[in-house]
C-alpha cells in the first residue's frame, strides 16, 4: 500500500527579504503545494488563483457560461458562482467580494479564500512564508475518511477526531486558558455534540479546558483514568462531568466502534507513582492506518503496555519529555510520523533533544505544534496526509528550536539528477497523479520529488492516477 506524507520541515528556506517584495504566494491544499500555469497574485490583500487548478484540487466540477461570464463550481451539495468583475454566490445566496474574479493574462483568476471557505475548507494565511493553506473537510463523507486534529494549544494537549456520520471524539482540551480556543475550534468544524470525551489524566494542561467544553457541548460519554487530584481545576472538571449527565467511565481496556473505525483503550485500573503514568492510552484504527494517543505516559507506563501496538502515527508522550518515548517503546510501535504537542519556549525544555534524537534515529518524521501549529492528519484508511497550519521552520529558525532538529531545517539536498529516459510517465512523490513528461504539471515537479514509471501499469500499481490535463 502506498502511503504518503508531506515532509513539511525541509522547505521554504530560500526565501530572502529581497524576494519578499514580489513574492508569489505558495498555495498548499491538504498538505501538497499546488502548481499553477499562471502564478497566483495578491490584490488588495487577497490571493487570486487560476480557477480551474483550484477547483480541481478541491474536487469540484466547473462549468463556464460565456454569455454571463460566470463560472459555476459544484461539489457535494455546494454550488458557488463567480462572475468576472462582479458578485459571487453560494447556494443562491449573494456574497459580496472585496476583490472579484478577474481575467489576468487570459486566465480567469478567482479569490482563493472565498473559494476555499465557500467549499467548506479551512483557510489560513501565513504572512511570514507567504503561504496560504487550505484543508478540505473530507470527514463526514462516508467510508473510512477520518481526520485527526492536533490543535495548537501551546504547552498542553488537545486532540479532536472527526469521524464519519458526525461522530466526534475529543482527547483533552489544553489549559484553562485554552478552553475557549478549543470550543471555537470545534464550533468552526461544525461539531454538534461530542460522542466520546477522553480526559487522559488530571493535570491542568490536559483537563484545564474541559469545563468550557462541557459547558459548550453535549457530551455522550466521558472516559478518564479514574485518577483524581486535589486541584481546583480537577474539582471543577469533576463537578461539570457529573452535572453533564453523561456516562462517566474509568478506562478499562474498552473498545468503541464507530462505523469502520475502532478506538481501543490499552489502559486500566493500574496504580502508578507518577500521575502522568495514569494517562489513558488508546489507539484509533481505520482500515490500514492507526493512530496512538498517549497523553503524558512516561517510561513505566510505556513499558507496561502489552499487545500489538504498531501504528503509523504516534502522539508523542508528555510533550516530548526525555522520560517518554524510549527507544524500546519506539521500536515496538514503529510509527512513521510523530506529533509533539508542545509550547514555544516552554520552561520544561520540551521536546527534549534526546527524545528528538531517538525519534530521528528510528527514521520517524516529526511534526510539532510549536513549529507547524495546528496539524491535521487525514486518512481514507489506505493512505494518509499531514497538513500543517504552518509549514515552518522558516528562514529564520527561532532561537528555542534545539540544535538537534537543525538538520531538518537545512535547505533541501541538492536535486538528484534524474535522467529523462527512466520511464515513459512521470509523477511526484507529493501527489498521486502521473503525467506525460511534457505536461505542464510534470515539468513543474521539483527534481527531488520526481518518480518515473516505465508504463501505465507501473504507475497504477504504485497507486498513481492519470492526470486529467495531459491524459497520459
Ligand atoms: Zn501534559
Ligand atoms: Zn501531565
Amino acid at each position: 500500500m502506498r502511503k504518503f506524507y508531506i515532509v513539511i520541515l525541509t522547505v521554504l528556506l530560500m526565501l530572502t527579504a529581497a524576494t519578499y517584495a514580489q513574492a508569489t504566494p505558495t498555495v498548499i491544499v491538504n498538505g501538497s503545494s499546488l502548481a499553477f500555469d499562471v502564478s497566483p497574485t495578491i490584490e488588495n490583500g487577497r490571493t487570486l488563483v487560476p480557477l480551474r487548478t483550484i477547483f480541481e484540487a478541491l474536487g469540484a466540477t466547473v462549468q463556464w457560461d460565456d454569455k454571463t461570464n460566470t463560472v459555476t463550481a459544484a461539489k457535494s451539495g455546494t454550488e458557488i458562482k463567480l462572475t468576472i468583475g462582479g458578485q459571487a454566490s453560494k447556494n443562491g445566496q449573494t456574497v459580496n467580494l472585496d476583490v472579484p474574479a478577474k481575467v489576468i493574462d487570459g486566465r480567469t483568476m478567482v479569490p482563493l479564500r472565498f473559494v476555499g471557505e465557500a467549499m467548506g475548507c479551512q483557510v489560513s494565511w501565513d504572512g511570514d512564508t507567504q503561504t496560504i493553506s487550505i484543508v478540505s473537510n473530507i470527514a463526514g463523507t462516508g467510508g473510512n475518511n477520518i481526520e485527526v486534529h492536533y490543535i495548537n494549544v501551546g504547552q498542553a494537549d488537545a486532540i479532536y477526531i472527526s469521524l464519519a456520520d458526525h461522530n466526534d471524539i475529543l482527547i483533552d482540551a489544553g489549559n484553562v486558558a485554552d478552553g475557549l480556543t478549543v470550543v471555537n475550534y470545534l464550533t468552526s468544524r461544525k461539531v454538534d455534540d461530542i460522542e466520546l470525551l477522553i480526559a487522559t489524566h488530571p493535570h491542568e494542561d490536559h483537563i484545564g479546558g474541559l469545563p468550557a467544553v462541557l459547558d459548550a457541548f453535549r457530551v455522550e460519554k466521558i472516559l478518564d483514568s479514574g485518577k483524581t487530584a486535589d486541584s481546583g481545576i480537577y474539582k471543577e472538571y469533576a463537578a461539570k462531568a457529573k452535572a453533564e449527565g453523561a456516562e462517566w467511565i474509568q478506562d478499562n481496556r474498552q473498545t468503541y466502534t464507530f462505523g469502520n473505525t475502532v478506538l481501543q483503550v490499552f489502559t486500566g485500573p493500574e496504580t502508578w507513582q507518577d500521575t502522568n503514568d495514569y494517562s489513558v492510552v488508546c489507539r484509533l484504527d481505520t482500515g490500514d492506518i492507526e493512530f496512538l494517543f498517549t497523553g503524558d505516559a512516561e517510561g513505566p507506563a510505556e513499558a507496561a503496555l502489552a499487545g500489538d501496538l504498531s501504528v503509523e502515527i504516534l502522539k508523542v508522550g508528555h510533550h516530548g519529555s526525555r522520560t517518554s518515548s524510549s527507544a524500546a517503546f519506539l521500536s515496538k510501535i514503529k510509527p512513521e510520523v510523530a506529533v509533539i504537542s508542545v509550547g514555544t519556549g516552554n520552561k520544561y525544555g520540551h521536546p527534549a533533544p534526546e527524545t528528538l534524537q531517538r525519534l530521528k534515529d528510528a527514521g520517524i518524521t516529526i511534526y510539532r505544534t510549536d513549529i507547524n501549529r495546528t496539524l491535521i492528519i487525514m486518512t481514507d484508511g489506505k493512505t494518509y496526509s499531514v497538513a500543517g497550519e504552518r509549514r515552518g521552520p522558516f528562514e529564520r529558525p527561532e532561537p528555542q528550536i534545539p540544535p538537534q532538529i537543525q538538520p531538518q531545517v537545512q535547505p533541501a539536498p541538492e536535486p538528484v539528477q534524474t535522467p529523462a529516459t527512466e520511464g515513459k510517465y512521470v509523477g511526484s512523490l507529493k501527489s498521486n497523479k502521473y503525467h506525460n513528461p511534457n505536461c505542464r504539471y510534470a515539468t513543474s515537479i521539483a527534481p527531488e520529488n520526481v518518480v518515473w514509471f516505465k508504463d501505465k501499469a507501473a504507475a497504477q500499481a504504485a497507486g498513481y492516477e492519470a492526470c486529467k490535463v495531459c491524459n497520459p
